[in-house]
């Protein structure tokens, strides 16, 4: 399975997964519908699938033209988001799996950004490969999705479940915020060197406008204030050693910045 990026709106990326021999196509996200149009020409392939990780209109504004041109493609979302995804025909709770071609995904429930937010996460083919998480506005390169609809210990449970899988996980997030959300990050965990580094690295490759996305999972569990609640330097600089309200209190700060 090939992931294609295609860059989308102003900082959004959507997703097109390709199975080259069976010539399908699938697309997490599909903010709008051209860049996904002329990419399925490129690759000259049939779309089979769109997975939507939440109903925000900023990864679903294509399902609807993308119908239109392969009205036979499934349309997947989480149960809770019935009723606010153009499209969707199936619904989908935690631990459910989803096939694309010869792969199948794991569905996880990570509400908080939104109450219905899912993620697909499709394990490594062979020991020497990686997995593949879609996580939709949940977790970002550097940071995570503001709480538009849950709480903060409910973002904790999400973000846990994503923090649980393997070291060797490409996370492919939706929107390009790395840079700024690094920024913010040194504000809080500056002693970090793994954090120092990665920074420097994320504004060379931004200086050359350069995608940050894929992450590795491992870089953020180093480096992502958003997964380090349970730190005691970050717990130190929020005056707390609460694990939830550490995290809710950098989640403000990050609303501020
Ligand atoms: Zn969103
Ligand atoms: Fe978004």
């Amino acid at each position: 399975m090939q992931v294609y990026r295609l860059p989308a709106l102003s900082d959004n990326y959507i997703f097109l997964l390709h199975d080259a021999d069976r010539r399908i196509a699938a697309v997490v996200d599909p903010a709008e519908a051209e860049p996904v149009l002329s990419q399925l020409k490129t690759l000259e392939s049939e779309l089979v699938a769109i997975f939507n990780t939440h109903h925000h209109s900023d990864h679903v504004g294509g399902n609807k033209t993308l119908l239109q041109h392969f009205p036979q493609a499934t349309v997947y979302g989480g149960v809770e988001d019935r009723g606010r995804i153009p499209g969707q025909q199936v619904f989908l709770a935690d631990g459910d799996r989803v096939t694309f071609g010869d792969r199948t995904a794991e569905v996880l429930f990570v509400p908080g950004h939104t109450r219905a937010h899912i993620a697909y996460y499709f394990p490594p083919k062979n020991s020497d490969d990686m997995g593949d998480l879609f996580c939709g506005d949940t977790l970002f390169a550097g940071g995570c999705g503001r709480l538009f609809e849950g709480t903060p210990s409910q973002m904790i449970r999400s973000l846990s479940k994503l923090r649980n899988l393997p070291d060797q996980t490409r996370v492919w997030c939706a929107h390009e915020y790395t840079l700024k959300n690094l920024q913010f990050a040194l504000t809080v965990d500056n002693q970090n060197l793994d954090l120092q580094s990665r920074y420097q690295q994320v504004e060379q490759m931004r200086q050359r406008s350069q995608a940050t996305v894929p992450s590795l999972l491992i870089e953020e569990k180093r480096t992502n204030p958003f997964l380090r609640w349970d730190q005691p330097n970050l717990q130190k600089r929020v005056n707390s050693q609460d694990p939830i309200q550490t995290f809710s209190r950098l989640r403000g700060m990050k609303d501020q910045f």
